[in-house]
């Protein structure tokens, strides 16, 4: 038996003219509430017809959570960009020496602490000697500073470096990490589950397993988690559709995914790749996470990543998440901001208002702070 979302609208038409025919038989199957294959996924990330899968998947975001849109007022820090991997996607690690690297102090993490913030999501590099006991303080100083933030932090991948570098297995850190005030996990690190793009372009970091397996202890420890796909590089489009398959079939056994978050490729100084992959790609990656992932209730279009235009309009391609952000927001507004928690929340509240959706703020774990009618 699986577990589909619980459909809050049932009673909803829609009619769409689909141009694709192949896409015919899968809208039937998404009015049926029927599962894609993987197969299926393929189809619409292949399909020119933008607009009938956009639709698609507009109609199954609606009958989750009809015209809601979710954002959270947060903070990203990134103690560190010292790694001890070299992944080829990578355009922020640096090694111990380089000009650019960077370690922050708790004190300096601390700074980033504010009051007005619902959330802070911290990921960095695999640091190549802090110890294990650093980042237990760190979480320990952020819940003592704020006992009311909710905190996001270290990836699988992290989790996994604990273990390898420091003999603390994923059971341990977690529970001690919880303890110290650890609510919930990003979703980064996964990049693409296959073993080819795994030896080409992560070779040392966790691979899909070993990711799954840290994500299914967290569900079962009580720590809900987000997952991802980093999408655009290398990866074929059947890459990107077994990894949604593998990522609902973890969900199935454990529910414990919050949202999903495609992540679009940047391009940067790693190039694997001329140029960033199109909109019309990023839109069809969304409705496409939206269709095949049918037990999973988020689906982020992320504004870091794909801008703030491109990502309004993923919210009428099956995205009922902004994320938030307010980092990005201080350095790209500061001399308008009122407070950056202010003009932060302004502009979740248009972007989303621009795709005629409704603004609802939330906190960390989707619970609803307030609706902008
Ligand atoms: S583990 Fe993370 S920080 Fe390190 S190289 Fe890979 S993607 Fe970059």
């Amino acid at each position: 038996m699986v577990p589909l979302l619980e459909v809050a609208d049932p009673d909803i038409q829609v009619k769409i003219n689909l141009s694709d025919r192949r896409l015919f038989p899968i809208w039937d199957r998404v009015q049926a509430g029927e599962r894609l294959s993987s197969a299926e996924g393929v189809t619409l990330l292949d399909s020119d017809d933008l607009s009938g899968v956009g639709r698609m998947a507009d109609f199954a975001k609606k009958r989750v959570t009809g015209d809601k849109v979710f954002f959270v007022l947060n903070r990203h820090v990134n103690p560190t960009n010292i790694c001890v991997l070299s992944c080829k996607f990578c355009d922020f690690a640096k090694k111990p020496g380089d000009e650019d690297a960077y370690e922050m102090t708790i004190e300096e993490i601390l700074d980033h602490v504010d009051d007005d913030i619902n959330e802070i999501h911290i990921v960095g590099g695999h640091h190549p000697t802090w110890p294990f006991e650093y980042y237990v303080e760190m979480i320990r100083a952020i819940h003592e500073k704020n006992p009311k933030l909710q905190i996001k932090a270290f990836t699988a991948s992290e989790i996994d470096y604990f273990d390898r570098r420091w003999k603390v297995t994923p059971e341990e850190s977690l529970a001690i990490l919880k303890e110290a005030g650890l609510q919930s996990m990003p979703g980064g690190g996964a990049e693409v589950f296959s073993t080819r793009v795994h030896r080409i372009l992560l070779p040392g970091k966790a691979n899909a397993d070993r990711w799954g397996d840290i994500h299914k202890i967290a569900h079962r420890m009580g720590i809900p988690t987000n997952c991802t796909l980093l999408y655009g590089h290398i990866e074929t489009f059947e890459e990107r559709a077994e990894h949604l398959v593998r990522l609902r079939n973890i969900q199935d056994e454990t529910g414990g995914f919050l949202a999903f978050i495609p992540l679009e490729y940047q391009v940067g100084t790693t190039r694997l790749r001329p140029r960033h992959t199109p909109a019309m790609d990023d839109l069809k990656m969304i409705a496409t996470a939206r269709l095949m992932l049918d037990n999973i209730k988020y689906i982020k279009s992320y504004w870091v990543m794909l801008g703030e235009a491109t990502a309004s309009i993923g919210l009428n391609f099956g995205a009922n998440d902004l994320d938030g952000t307010i980092g990005k927001e201080r350095i790209a507004h500061a001399a308008l901001a009122d407070s950056p928690a202010g003009r932060a929340r302004e502009r979740m509240v248009s972007s989303i208002r621009d795709a005629r959706r409704i603004p609802v703020e939330r906190d960390a774990l989707y619970n609803e702070i307030k609706v902008y009618q």
